[in-house]
């Protein structure tokens, strides 16, 4: 009688190759490199990524933790500048560079041409969405290394997802004192931001600051303020003494 247990030893049985899955394939997914749940999961991602795009590209979203006290006592408290994290996912480097990125090893794979200039985070988002809906079914049939794109898009939504859910705050908020110099320091006054604009003007010294560019530089010229507050503060410390 021929004992079949040494024909099955060191055979394995397809698994999908996205971690943190590992699911052995069913028989009808035979020839694939990821199951079909994960097809699934990575579509209703990818869709949900232009909306969670547009949600984080608000002023809201941008001034987000901006009038959060830190630091002990409140004494001193330095201007909270707009979520870097939030900056760096709707900027160039972010979600669009990520999809792009994907996108290109593809269309690599594919034999194709890499993707076309696409403008601006917003105009190429949807167009980097629709390539990857489109040919989700051939990636992760065809596309040995389709697992880690399904976890890196599984991560990118997620973190998306955790920065738009925690978000609901509508109205003004404080982001800091005004950076301004006038003669003998600087402005000072309470800077708020509204969700509905993307401009924040000072109504002590009348400065404005209006969009991603101009927000960087108001928050490096909060904290040279604040630094030289601090260092003020501790000189008249030492001639008081
Ligand atoms: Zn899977
Ligand atoms: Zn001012």
């Amino acid at each position: 009688m021929h004992d079949y247990s040494d024909d099955l030893q060191g055979y394995e049985w397809p698994a999908c190759v996205t971690p943190r899955c590992n699911r052995q394939l069913w028989v009808a997914e035979a020839g694939r490199w990821a199951c079909r749940p994960c097809e699934d999961k990575t579509a209703a991602r990818i869709t949900e990524l232009p909306g969670l795009f547009a949600q984080l590209n608000t002023t809201a979203m941008l001034m987000k933790g901006a009038s959060r006290i830190s630091g002990p006592s409140g004494s001193k408290t330095p201007p909270i500048p707009p979520r870097l994290d939030v900056l760096n996912l709707v900027g160039p480097g972010g979600i669009a560079a990520k999809l792009s990125a994907i996108e290109d090893s593809w269309r690599s794979a594919l034999g194709w041409t890499i993707a076309p200039w696409r403008g601006s985070p917003a105009q190429a988002i949807p167009d980097h969405v629709r390539f990857l809906r489109d040919n989700l079914l051939w990636a992760c049939s065809s596309y040995e290394s389709v697992g880690q794109d399904i976890d890196d898009l599984r991560k990118l939504h997620g973190e998306c997802a955790a920065l738009a859910a925690g978000e609901k705050r509508p109205g003004r908020v404080q982001i800091g004192a005004c950076p301004t110099p006038v003669d003998d320091g600087w402005c000072g006054t309470a800077l708020t931001a509204s969700t509905g604009s993307h401009r924040v003007h000072c109504g002590g010294c009348g400065a404005r600051w209006d969009g991603l560019g101009e927000w960087r530089e108001l928050r490096a010229a909060q904290e040279a303020a604040t630094a030289e507050q601090a260092r003020q503060a501790a000189e008249q410390g030492e001639a008081a003494a």
